[in-house]
């Protein structure tokens, strides 16, 4: 009989694990859902731009249907409610109840606002195109309301966090805004766009020469960082930080961390603060029958006490080989070890300028080649969530 395979999650581990396992296993074999609390996979590396308003939605949400429905794979849109691993059952915040032989946990991770006060409720995050869709919404708003009151409240940006998402996403406003505010008789030199970061340094996963460059090409189209320095508290217009001073703003944007999806911390899987625990195979580490792909599993390389970080590419290989180990485990195979390639880190500063180190060699690019290898790396994934079933069959 056909075993049931439930997905829980349409970002880059669960789509990828959909598509795998559907490459592998005939609809005799097994019956594969998605479930997932939009109807579009979300390309979340690229969300910066749909903020800062240089693409347009469809670039970066992907209708689930077309990409899975038509290859044989049911599409579920809903929210996990909770998760019963020795029940082999999930319920959805609709109402129902889906059993299943095998369970692929993808939720993903959520916004960790480290208990500070006043930060969830005052502050934008960047985790959907929903999201960025209200960040530019938001900015819009905020200059229009700078023009009619001149109050230098609307006319200030804080971005907290000076990770990727923080610096991707101040690299947009620096390219964009200048033309938002050409267009609505603002100066932009009116603007101020901060970025407040706790550590001593912005991107600290990049070789020291081009977080320089990366901070001396911002700054000098208008973004001021503030390194060093914690956000300590934030109401609806003022960012307090650790040094007592304060920064009056009514946009505050927080990129500064991401934790385990709670419904997966709390739903009886083994777990290490918040992640689940997996074994090499990626199964978790106390339910043979669970696997995970992506953010809301934690994995060590293999003899060190540092997991790998929640990062796009980690979770596609993750959700490539639980498609394959799902169809070990149905026939009865060996089931391969989580073993990734890394391929680098490149982080776009607005459309012409970027930053990345690729490769095994740290090789380390500035400029438009770092730019262009950004939009080809993300040509690369479209392309092959579009071509794996192709050709395949
Ligand atoms: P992050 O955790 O990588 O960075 C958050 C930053 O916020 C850190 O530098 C931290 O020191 C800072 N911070 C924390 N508390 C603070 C406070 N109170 N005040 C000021 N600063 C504070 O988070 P992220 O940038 O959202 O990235 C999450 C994951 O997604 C990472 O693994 C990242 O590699 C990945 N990502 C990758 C890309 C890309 O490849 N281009 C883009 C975005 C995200």
């Amino acid at each position: 009989m056909s075993k049931q395979i439930l997905i829980l999650g349409g970002g880059y581990g669960g789509v990828l694990a959909a598509l795998s396992a559907r490459k592998e296993l005939s609809a005799a074999e097994a019956t594969i859902t998605l479930v997932n609390r939009f109807s579009t996979h979300q390309i979340i590396t690229e969300l910066h731009r749909l903020a800062g308003g240089t693409i347009k939605e469809g670039a970066v949400a992907l209708p689930l249907n077309k990409l899975l429905g038509s290859k044989g794979i049911n599409v579920l849109v809903d929210s996990v409610k909770n998760i019963n691993p020795n029940e082999n059952q999930v319920v959805l915040d609709g109402g129902s109840t889906l059993k299943y032989d095998y369970l692929v946990v993808a939720l993903g991770s959520e916004t960790n606002y480290f208990g500070i006060p006043g930060l969830e409720e005052n502050s934008l995050v960047l985790k959907s195109a929903a999201d960025a869709n209200k960040i530019r919404a938001h900015v819009e708003a905020r200059l229009d309301a700078y023009k009619k009151s001149g109050d230098k409240k609307d006319a200030t940006i804080v971005v907290g966090g000076g990770g990727l998402t923080g610096v991707e996403l101040v690299g947009e406003f620096a390219d964009k805004l200048p033309e938002i505010c050409r267009s609505k008789g603002i100066n932009f030199s009116d603007i101020s766009i901060y970025c407040v970061e706790a550590g001593p340094s912005i991107l600290p996963m990049l070789p020291k020469p081009l977080i320089e460059r990366s901070v001396e090409s911002l700054t000098k189209r208008g973004i001021k960082f503030l390194t060093g320095v914690a956000i300590t508290e934030a109401s609806k217009d003022t960012v307090s930080l650790k040094d007592g001073s304060k920064i009056e703003s009514n946009t505050i944007i927080w990129t500064g961390g991401v934790k385990g999806n709670p419904i997966v911390g709390s739903c009886g899987l083994a777990e290490d603060r918040g992640r689940s625990t997996v074994t090499p195979t990626l199964q978790s580490t106390s339910h043979a029958n669970v696997f995970l792909a992506g953010d809301c599993a934690v994995v060590f390389p293999e003899g060190s006490e540092r997991p790998y970080p929640p990062t796009a590419q980690l979770a596609w290989q993750m959700g490539e080989l639980v498609g394959l180990n799902l169809a070990a485990a149905i026939r009865g195979g060996a089931m391969e070890k989580f073993n990734p390639v890394f391929s680098g880190t490149l982080a776009s500063l607005g459309r012409k300028d970027g930053v990345g180190s690729i490769g095994g060699n740290n090789t380390q690019l500035k400029g438009l080649p770092a730019s262009l290898m950004k939009e080809a790396s993300n040509i690369r994934y479209l392309s092959h969530i579009n071509g794996l079933f192709a050709l395949a069959h």
